[in-house]
């Protein structure tokens, strides 16, 4: 997708931290962290909204979710984490490129205001 921040980080165009890599998704770290450990896992298909998703688009997303927990040892998961999606303008979305937000190495609050 032309003009997409994450589509340029997974062609390479743009740098990133990366963490793990494969051919469903890519996981670097965010660049304005707000947790100790912030990561962001960002399937390689380009879709805004879970509304948008297609069938090959939600395997993409269950891989997502499957590799994350294996990943423990390497993300600083182990005490627990919390994964966040943000979804349109109440959410706070600001990159229209779903991902999953891996937040972790810190006890969290539970404070959305
Ligand atoms: P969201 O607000 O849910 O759309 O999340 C977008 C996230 O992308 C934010 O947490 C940003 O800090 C993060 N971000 C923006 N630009 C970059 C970048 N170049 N590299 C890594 N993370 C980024």
């Amino acid at each position: 997708m032309e003009n997409c921040l994450f589509c340029k980080i997974i062609a390479g165009e743009i740098p990133a931290s990366k963490m793990y890599e494969d051919e469903n998704m890519l996981i670097f770290k965010d660049i304005d962290p707000k947790a100790k450990n912030h990561y962001l896992c960002v399937p390689k298909s380009h879709f805004k909204l879970l509304a948008d998703m297609t069938e090959e688009q939600s395997e993409m997303l269950k891989a997502c979710f499957k590799k994350i927990p294996e990943l423990q040892k390497e993300l600083g998961l182990e005490n627990g984490y919390r994964l966040v999606i943000n979804q349109g303008e109440d959410a706070g979305q600001t990159v229209f490129h779903l991902h999953i937000h891996i937040l972790s190495g810190q006890k969290m609050g539970w404070t959305p205001a």
